[in-house]
């Protein structure tokens, strides 16, 4: 999941614009989104190709893996 970099935690984080690009008419090739935290106000693009494995993050936001805690 994304979350913002500052606050570390995804809570306060909302989409502000979407794009999807398309490649010959059907297929979804890259697609870009733009976030910001409500909380601290940062902002942050995530950019996730098709030819890539993972997504590239841009800003004040990151990708997060959840596992369980065992504490
Ligand atoms: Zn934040």
């Amino acid at each position: 999941m994304i979350e913002c970099t500052n606050c570390e935690t995804a809570q306060f984080l909302q989409i502000t614009q979407s794009r999807v690009y398309f490649e010959d008419g059907e297929l979804i090739n890259e697609i870009t989104e733009t976030y910001q935290c409500t909380l601290c106000d940062s902002t942050g693009t995530l950019t996730d190709t098709e030819s890539k494995d993972e997504p590239v993050i841009d800003g004040d936001v990151q990708i997060t893996t959840e596992r369980p805690k065992f504490a």
